[in-house]
């Protein structure tokens, strides 16, 4: 039975479609040719002057490409449906007689076709189809239908389409376009196309029965019609069926705090049982169904799919296997599923996800004894809005606790990092409630050491990099002025609580820019709550988890304090709430961050710093590590596990990852990391089913795929939202029609007016989403319309209230957001449940940013997503063409992800941070005053130790893990440390600093280097 919201949203997409064909027009005061968007051809003649390019955005023909299944001649019937406008009355100038147009009756022609093999383009039915025009009173207008035999895939391929043929005229230009234009063919027996885009694999439906030109098709029965728009509904998956149904396995939070054993236990069994049945011989045998025999290909990947499948198992069961060996990992265990229960409750949520449950215990066999595995980088792969972020939260909360329980009671055990510029708040808030409930846990359950906290470490983008004691250029924070912390404010409720009284305060005596909750009875009695959000204070504080962007990586070649991030901070500051110290400079004579601090600290003893070595690095969204930032990052990463392995002697962090795409992650782990990649889940057989989730009929999201046909884009966009607000406003103004029309119950209403009362407009850069939103100031003609922007340039403050607001809209629906004005800082980690229309304007440059995007809607409810596509451009012409499989295998069509870290580019730009890095990290704690930070003692320092370019290259060489057969790149970091060691001992160079010696300044952001270089393997 179809959902009442399905039905809604069946309704809303066709008041928009038929908007955009003219559907229910019959006059119009304007000509139609600059209004309707879909089903209209332009003149043949016109559209012939145009480039390739402008023809495409406003086609003079429709039709449908086939595969005849037998050799020629074929005989065949084809049925062509269009209308027309005339003008009826010629607008005066002054605009007193308005210009009045009419609309004819549909003209219907079928015409018998026949073909032969070789066709050159032969033009059938010219006169019946231009009688059919007359008789409807099209006076202007003609057509007629195209074939030809296009061969050059080698086999036949017939393609059919209506051509608008009207001659050059002084008749106005709606009167030689024809609308609302179809056309069907019949009686073709046809063979498949097989999408080459998509993997050869045994899963997937690789066929398509006709190709669209111009246009999409459908089949009804054994006809072939196009269609103006292509639309696919992709299904709400659930997680809880079969073996792991809710009333067979307890995966709830409480039952996994008092006793996990035996329910993992049962977990991995029926996993063990589904994958018998799943991927057996009879199994496979049912797949390949009546369709053609499996390639060797397909066989061979069947047979590494069962493989994958036994590895996981395998894993699963090991997994166990460490909580049963390992007291403390199971004490962890417990009290992560505590914490995690208690924020999850919020929500209303009471029990895992099974995937959730499988991946941590995937991990878990690194943390015990041998540490298996731990080189591996982990990838979550799940469907977003599956619950990934939950899924990481509970190996982070885990991690803590244990290493809070195997002794470690400071420090940093895992920083996540992302890779844009500003953390969703959202995403933020997540991660705040589950390490504040971690700590209330530790506080009941006396676990030893500091609180749990979290950092968030973005500085500068929107947080500080340091608190100043006066103002200055390079950092206007002003302590004296009082509205200054709640800028600073990245909470939308409390962690403790959950209230929404948290605000910001200046706290003078530690030097602190501290987040506190007012509600009466928090946990946190009105103390800082356990969060961290200016730089310095994160280096003070080593909070339990680090969340930031990746962008700040490049501090590795700047900051000393980042010895936090690596192997510990030099002592900690005898003053209470001061922190840990690090290296002294000028400016902090006794290496205490505080200003103006001159007490004492504590040496932190070398034994204890490798206890600080962070356990984990996490990276969301490993997929857009790509291109130039990729190569960079690349680097970096090899210069933190370089550091920390040279000065603790342990392992560098484990890598965990996410990725919303399946295609080229080893490549980019091992460019990446030097590591080999690993994805969970394991792909089951069916892509319709696994052992973790499978499809419901429910409805996920409604794509809808829109070629915008002689209009701009942005007027498209105007009168989706135009028609989509003035329809949902119906349900105010008149229920009982729309209800009558859409088949739902008026109980409904408010729901519904709630759940789609909210569009939003996604732009791929901010520059469109301006435009787009400047043009719906003046083209949408609904009253009121409030609208808001989220993009990277949204002041923080306004992000919050807005999201707020989203989340919480007034009661009265004027009064609420209508419309959202989003960029891609919109697609990572909103989660509201209220939004579930979207236009898309241009198919976004990847298809995994298409996913992530078009998940921000339809969490919950049925979703519709218009992605209106800049037909203009190549790659959205091609995504048209195959929309479907872009829709539902998206995430698995190959889309090679150029990343390499072989680049003598990139080299020049990271070999300066990897020689500051050593400086800072290496030599700088191994030097006599521990202190490098001029030329002159660099220079003492190096002949005091006798530092070779031989011995520095070789070091340089393995910190940035180039491999020796990489020459050039080996002979360029030899000149880059010859260079620099020549100019530090030459005493008439004038440098100063050690970065006067660098052959150029190391890289601020690695964002900087985005638009600077392309990359090759050079
Ligand atoms: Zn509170
Ligand atoms: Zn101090």
């Amino acid at each position: 039975m179809i959902d009442y919201k399905e039905r809604f949203v069946q309704w809303l997409d066709q008041r928009v479609t038929s908007a955009g064909l003219g559907t229910e027009d019959t006059t119009s005061t304007v000509d139609p040719s600059g209004v309707f968007w879909l089903g209209r051809l332009a003149p043949e003649k016109e559209a012939m002057a145009e480039t390739r390019r402008e023809r495409r955005m406003d086609p003079c023909s429709v039709g449908i490409r086939f595969k005849p299944a037998a050799p020629g001649p074929w005989s065949f019937q084809v049925r062509v449906r269009a209308r027309g406008w005339n003008r009826i009355t010629v607008g005066s100038k002054d605009l007193d007689t308005p210009e009045e147009w009419a609309k004819s009756a549909v003209a219907e022609e079928t015409i018998d076709v026949t073909a032969h093999g070789g066709m050159r383009p032969t033009d059938f039915g010219a006169e019946l189809l231009t009688s059919a025009l007359r008789r409807v009173g099209i006076g202007t207008a003609t057509a007629v239908v195209q074939v030809s035999d296009e061969s050059w895939r080698g086999t036949p391929e017939l393609v059919v389409t209506v051509v608008n043929t009207t001659a050059e005229s002084g008749q106005p230009k709606g009167e030689r376009y024809l609308f609302e234009v179809e056309l069907a063919v019949e009686g073709l027996p046809t063979s498949p196309f097989i999408l080459e885009s998509l993997p050869d694999s045994f899963r997937y439906e690789r066929e398509m029965q006709a190709l669209g030109i111009n246009c999409g098709v459908e089949m009804r029965g054994t006809t072939f019609v196009t269609r103006d728009t292509v639309v696919v509904s992709t299904k709400r998956p659930t997680f809880r069926f079969g073996y792991t149904a809710e009333d067979k396995l307890d995966l709830s939070f409480a039952g996994l705090t008092d006793d996990p054993l035996p329910r993992l236990r049962q977990l991995v069994e029926g996993y063990a049982q589904w994958g018998q049945a799943a991927w057996s011989p009879e199994a496979l045998a049912r797949l390949q169904g009546d369709g053609p025999a499996w390639t060797p290909e397909m066989i061979a990947e069947a047979d590494r799919g069962r493989a994958a499948y036994e590895a996981e198992l395998d894993r699963l069961r090991r997994g166990v296997a460490a909580l049963e060996s390992s007291p403390q990992l199971l004490r962890a265990y417990r009290l992560m599923n505590k914490a995690m229960g208690r924020t999850a409750s919020r929500r209303g949520i009471t029990s895992w996800r099974p995937f959730q449950v499988g991946f941590l215990l995937g991990v878990l066999p690194s943390l015990v004894e041998g540490r298996r595995d731990w080189n591996i980088v982990e990838i979550v792969w799940f469907a977003t809005g599956g619950g990934k972020t939950e899924t990481y939260l509970s190996l982070l909360v885990l991690a803590v606790f244990h290493d809070r329980l195997r002794g470690k009671h400071s420090g940093i055990t895992a920083w996540s990092r992302f890779p844009l510029r500003l953390l969703s708040l959202q995403q933020t808030q997540r991660f705040a409630d589950a390490l504040g409930a971690a700590e209330l846990v530790r506080r009941e359950h006396r676990v030893p050491g500091d609180p749990i906290a979290l950092g968030y470490y973005v500085g500068k983008s929107s947080t500080p990099n340091d608190i100043p004691v006066e103002p200055t250029k390079d950092n206007p924070i002003d302590v004296e002025d009082d509205t200054m912390p709640a800028r600073f404010n990245v909470l939308l409720r409390c962690p403790f609580c959950a209230a929404r009284d948290v605000s910001t305060r200046f706290n003078r005596r530690h030097w602190r820019l501290e987040h506190f909750c007012s509600a009466p009875d928090c946990p946190s009695t009105g103390e800082a709550l356990p969060l961290f959000v200016v730089d310095s204070e994160i280096y003070r504080f080593l909070p339990s988890v680090v969340i930031g962007t990746l962008d700040k990586a490049a501090l590795i070649s700047m900051q000393a304090a980042m010895r936090g991030f690596i192997h510990g901070p030099a002592g900690r500051c005898r003053r209470p709430g001061h922190g840990f110290t690090y290296a002294k400079r000028g400016s902090r004579p006794a290496g205490c961050l505080v200003p103006g601090c001159k007490d004492p600290s504590e040496t932190i003893k070398s034994h204890d710093r490798a206890m600080f070595a962070p356990s984990f690095r996490l990276q969301d969204e490993l997929h857009l590590l790509r291109d130039s930032l990729g190569a960079v990052d690349s680097h970096y990463e090899s210069i933190l596990d370089d550091l920390q392995v040279k000065n603790t002697d342990t392992d560098p962090p484990k890598i965990i990852a996410s990725s919303a795409t399946l295609s080229g992650y080893q490549r980019q782990t091992s460019t990446l990391y030097g590591r080999q990649g690993r994805v969970f889940p394991a792909l089951g057989p069916s892509v319709h089913e696994s052992y973790w989730s499978a499809a419901t009929p429910g409805i996920l999201r409604r794509y809808v795929a829109v070629w915008p046909r002689g209009v701009t884009l942005e007027w498209v966009s105007d009168r989706t939202i135009t028609v989509l607000q003035q329809s949902v406003r119906r349900l105010l103004s008149e229920p009982d029609v729309v209800c009558a029309q859409a088949g739902i119950e008026p109980v409904h209403v408010p729901e519904l007016l709630d759940l789609y009362g909210t569009n939003v407009i996604y732009g791929n850069t901010v520059k469109d989403v301006e435009a787009a939103r400047r043009s719906m100031g003046t083209q949408v003609d609904v009253n009121p319309l409030n609208t808001v922007s989220l993009t990277g340039q949204t002041p923080f403050d306004d992000v919050r209230t807005a999201i707020a607001e989203l989340d919480r809209p007034p009661v009265d629906f004027d009064e609420r957001v209508h419309v959202v004005a989003a960029s891609s800082m919109f697609s990572h980690g909103v989660d509201i449940d209220r939004l579930n229309i979207m236009t898309v304007l241009g198919v976004p440059l990847t298809t995994a940013e298409f996913i992530q995007t078009t998940a921000r809607v339809g969490r919950t409810h049925p979703g519709l997503v218009y992605v209106v596509h800049k037909i203009g451009r190549e790659r959205d012409a091609g995504v048209y063409s195959h929309f479907q499989a872009f829709v539902e295998h998206g995430d698995r069509l190959v889309e090679p992800i150029p990343v390499t870290r072989s680049s003598r580019r990139v080299l020049d730009l990271t070999s300066a941070a990897a020689i500051e890095a050593r400086r800072l990290f290496f030599h700088e704690p191994r030097s006599e005053r521990l202190k490098l930070t001029t030329a002159d003692l660099l220079r003492a320092h190096h002949r005091t130790v006798v530092t070779t370019v031989d011995d520095e290259t070789k070091a340089l060489r393995e910190m940035l893990g180039i491999r020796d057969d990489e020459h050039l790149l080996d002979e360029d970091l030899r000149r880059a440390v010859e260079i620099y060691f020549a100019k530090l001992n030459d005493l008439g160079s004038g440098a100063k600093w050690p970065h006067d010696i660098l052959h150029r300044r190391p890289m601020t952001s690695l964002r900087d280097v985005e638009t600077q270089i392309p990359i090759s393997d050079d």
